[in-house]
């Protein structure tokens, strides 16, 4: 085996960059030994993780703990307990695309505790390539059986982008690259007949993202075909705390 560190006198460069590239498969190799535990298949006679249940059954999880909270009457949860299982593995029932808007919370609005929520949020919840990232490793690692990207009624990001498409005004910094990302939401809420124009994007958005998760990773398409997973979108009423499969 080749002297990763090298002689750096005699080849600076090369090995330096042999460093670096062994550094990160370490880090990548010591990151799958992590997620092992419930990703892998269990050993047999092993009972299954617990989060290795149909899709169906992890929305309704969900579902029903939207309605709990909904109703004010979220389950009393003691964080401590579970802790020490926490430290060793993860088995979150569902990974959730929601925008990053404070009002907001998934675990919340799901009554979901430490563990069962694989979250990922960006402001008007558009599936950039990072984010696609990290719900390929939910699925793919994690053993996630349902992918949900919610919305939520009075998106700022989303209403930012109706603005902006009626103005010339310039957004600053790295706001047009995202806002632009809801355009064709916006443009084809804006031909609906019913409804208002804010709502209808918002939902439109949402189903539009999922359409991009359905068709756009080599890691989601196939688990998606082979009804490993499901992969739905929601709204989440600001006013009621309801959340609404669109
Ligand atoms: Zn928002």
């Amino acid at each position: 085996m080749r002297d990763v560190c090298g002689d750096g006198q005699h080849e600076p460069q090369a090995s330096r960059r042999d460093f670096l590239r062994t550094s990160v498969l370490v880090a990548l190799a010591a990151w799958r030994m992590d997620v092992a535990v419930a990703a892998d298949p269990p050993a047999p006679g092993a009972p299954p993780p617990p989060n290795a249940i149909a899709p169906a059954e992890a929305l309704k999880r969900l579902m029903d703990g939207n309605a709990r909270y909904a109703a004010n009457t979220a389950n009393e949860r003691d964080f401590s307990s579970g802790r020490a299982a926490r430290v060793l593995a993860q088995y979150p029932i569902a990974a959730i695309l929601s925008c990053a808007d404070s009002r907001v919370a998934p675990e919340l609005a799901f009554d979901q505790g430490p563990g069962d929520l694989f979250v990922v949020r960006v402001a008007g919840n558009i599936v950039s390539l990072d984010l696609l990232a990290s719900l390929e490793y939910g699925v793919h690692f994690l053993g996630v059986p349902l992918v949900m990207v919610l919305g939520h009624t009075g998106c700022g990001a989303v209403d930012a982008a109706i603005k902006a498409l009626k103005t010339t005004a310039d957004l600053p910094g790295h706001l047009p690259e995202l806002i632009s990302a809801i355009y064709p939401a916006v443009i084809i809420a804006e031909k609906m007949q019913s409804g208002t124009l804010l709502y209808n994007a918002v939902a439109e958005n949402v189903r539009r993202q999922v359409a991009r998760l359905k068709n756009f990773s080599s890691v989601v398409v196939p688990l998606y075909a082979g009804k490993k997973i499901d992969i739905v979108g929601a709204v989440y009423d600001l006013r009621t705390g309801e959340i609404a499969l669109v």
